[in-house]
């Protein structure tokens, strides 16, 4: 066995590769980029190396200077996780030029799976069902015009360099095959920088069905059974389970033999994925799936597979690459219960599933049996724009498919995650989806359910608005007195509860906050602290997280976050500056009288308003003449230190 290893990738993949490493007594060897420094891969690590800037294209994907790393730290081995250089045939080759082993197959495998008409020909020779469609050479547009009729509508144009769901258009008829053609050109070149494409028949009722592969270099090859990944969005995966729901084991074996057929076509070793599309229209059946690609890596959602068998796979891939034999012959494997995976991503499904960047002022995954965390980040981390905003993939494991479910369910309910938007809401909206619970799955599943899954709009939570709004009064009225105290104590455990906090009786105030960019005014009275019990009482738990000045307020898997307005910051542009005419209190306080209204003239020196600050009335004068305007404040509201409270316009200014 390797006795070191590199690991030539970055978050939760890293970490997961150098905790089997460090088990098995390699020394783990991480490289990172300057976004990266403090990720805990590379705190991990038993030594660290810095590659470059954030971009990847400066940093991970530069294979010269990770293999010069590699050489200088001694690695024996470089595992490249998934995406990045991991299905790169050159680096591969100059891994092993290098006397390095490369943690993967054969280059010559992933060359002859990497560009999809060419593995489709290859394994269409071992006799691997594949879809009915054209991968030949020609592209010419009036000649794969015709191939698509021939294959009949709807078929699927693909780029043939494609990845990521990327260089994909579903074509419903004859008259629109044009437009979508150079439209896949275009993306294909963008992204791939290769504009051939193949066009297939589009499988109704599709369901994604994979079959995870083992080989080893003495010409042994496995199955990890099959994946069921058909709960996609753009041809993404968004949950992955393990075994398929519905799978016989007569056709789980016709499923196996196709997928290690495929892959003994290219002298395969290592992990990888055959990746089918299955007709659901009828169930799964030995004659209804065909050979989609293969990925000559490990992917994602392998812990799914893990779970149901017991076996750890980048043990397994770290042994294979070290010349044993698979420990395991395919009579030997069997399957233990249901496992299924979700990935938390930093987004935001109610704005078209935008990515959301940004410090992670809470994070709290979730345990219990039957869970599993794959994470790449910690609490105070930050998600960054550079790569993949996945935070975690939460993975339940159970005796059947239902219990699974139920934990991955409850296991989102604890997920805590302040800071970036996350998918929380979403992925348990679907969980609870009745098809997808009654397993009557297809991979337009999501797509024909986005406004039973909540997500066609951005809504706002009033309630969490009132409590963030009830609670950021309450800091501030705290912070008043005792500063030094709640800077400390939220600063320590930023961790509150709702009902950790009562209204004072009989003072009212007006708190102004900012949700989501629109400013509102709370009124904070008797009445906000009996919603506010209400709220907190009631049968909606709330969670509070106050950093970064704002209340994170999170329930039901999503987040509000209500910030206090400065008033200083608002309306100030409006007057160009204030040239002196602006009245601020001079201390956070309340404003216990206002003596003027709008478009009030005012003397310099007049007594405008009275603001009470420890008991003590401080009155607050006119710096100048002029005419009152914009008050921002009534009677009752507290204030910070240098809020301004109105503002007096020069006489015939206006
Ligand atoms: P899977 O079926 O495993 O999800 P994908 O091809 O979609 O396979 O990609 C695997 C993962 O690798 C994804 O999470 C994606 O974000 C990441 N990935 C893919 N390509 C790249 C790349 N060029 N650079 C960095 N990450 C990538
Ligand atoms: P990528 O390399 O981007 O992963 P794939 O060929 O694996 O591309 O296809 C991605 C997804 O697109 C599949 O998981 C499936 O949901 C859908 N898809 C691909 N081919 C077909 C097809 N012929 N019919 C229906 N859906 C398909
Ligand atoms: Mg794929």
């Amino acid at each position: 066995m390797f006795r070191s290893v590199l690991i030539a990738n970055r978050g939760e993949i890293a970490l997961r590769v150098a905790r089997t490493a460090r088990r098995m007594g390699l020394r783990v060897i991480a490289v990172h980029s300057e976004a990266d420094a403090k990720a805990p891969f590379v705190t991990f690590a038993d030594e660290a190396h810095l590659i470059g800037p954030a971009p990847a294209r400066e940093s991970y994907l530069v294979a010269e200077r990770i293999l010069e790393v590699a050489k200088r730290a001694g690695a024996e081995c470089i595992h490249p996780g998934y995406g990045f250089l991991s299905e790169n045939a050159e680096f591969a080759e100059a891994c092993e030029k290098a006397g390095i082993a490369f943690v993967g197959p054969p280059a010559s495998a992933i060359r002859a799976m990497g560009l999809k008409d060419a593995a489709k020909s290859l394994v269409e020779k071992a006799s691997v069902p594949v879809v009915p469609g054209y991968h030949g050479e020609k592209q010419d547009a009036a000649f794969l015009k015709e191939k698509a009729y021939q294959i009949g509508y709807p078929v699927l144009i693909k780029a043939v360099a494609g990845g990521g769901g990327k260089g994909m258009r579903k074509v419903e008829k004859h008259l629109d095959f044009e437009e979508a053609l150079s439209s896949c050109q275009r993306e294909a070149t963008n992204a791939f920088g290769d504009p051939r494409v193949l066009v297939e028949k589009y499988i109704t009722a599709p369901r994604h069905v994979e079959v995870q592969v083992f080989g080893d270099k003495h010409g042994n090859v496995v199955h990890f059974f099959e994946r069921d990944c058909s709960m996609q969005r753009r041809h993404q995966k968004v949950i992955e389970e393990a075994p398929a729901p519905g799978m016989s084991p007569e056709v789980r074996a016709a499923f196996g033999k196709a997928a290690t057929d495929a892959a003994r076509a290219v002298g395969y070793y290592g992990a990888g994925t055959i990746e089918f599309i299955a007709d659901g229209s009828k169930g799964l059946r030995a004659d209804g799936f065909y050979f989609m690609e293969m990925n000559t890596r490990l992917q994602v959602e392998h812990p799914v597979s893990e779970m149901i068998t017991g076996f750890d796979l980048v043990e397994l891939q770290l042994r294979v690459a070290a010349g044993e034999k698979l420990p395991v012959t395919q009579d030997q494997l069997s399957i233990r219960g249901h496992a299924v995976e979700a990935r938390l991503y930093a987004e935001e499904p109610e704005r078209g599933f935008l990515p959301s960047t940004g410090k992670l002022h809470a994070l709290r995954l979730p345990s219990g049996e039957g869970i599993r965390i794959d994470s790449g980040v910690i609490e105070g981390g930050e998600v960054t724009p550079f790569y993949d905003p996945m935070i975690a993939k939460i993975i339940a494991h159970g005796p059947t498919r239902e219990v699974a479910l139920d934990r991955l369910r409850a296991a989102l309910d604890e997920t805590i995650v302040a800071g970036p938007k996350t998918n929380t809401r979403f992925l348990g909206a679907l969980i609870d989806h009745p098809d997808f619970r009654a397993a009557k799955l297809d991979t337009g599943l999501i797509e024909r359910n986005l406004d039973t899954l909540g997500v066609l709009a951005p809504v706002t939570d009033e309630e969490a608005v009132t409590v963030g709004a009830l609670a950021l009064a309450d800091a501030e009225k705290e912070r008043l007195f005792d500063a030094g105290t709640m800077r400390s104590g939220w600063a320590a455990d930023p961790w509150s509860q709702a009902d950790g906090f009562a209204m004072h009786p009989g003072r009212e105030s007006i708190i102004r906050v900012s949700v989501e960019g629109e400013v509102r005014d709370i009124r904070l009275d008797a009445s906000a602290s009996g919603r506010l019990a209400g709220l907190t009482q009631g049968s909606r738990d709330f969670r509070l997280v106050r950093a970064d000045g704002a209340m994170f307020v999170l329930a039901n898997g999503m987040q509000t976050e209500v910030r206090t307005v400065d008033p200083l910051d608002v309306d100030l542009g409006e007057h160009g500056g204030d040239g002196g005419g602006t009245v601020k209190s001079p201390m956070h306080g309340k404003l216990v009288a206002l003596f003027v209204s709008e478009g009030e003239i005012v003397e310099k020196g007049q007594r405008v308003a009275i603001v009470e600050a420890m008991k003590m009335e401080h009155p607050v004068l006119a710096p100048r003449g002029g005419t009152v305007e914009a008050i921002a404040f009534e009677p009752g509201a507290q204030m910070g230190q240098g809020a301004r409270i109105l503002t007096i316009a020069e006489e015939g200014a206006k």
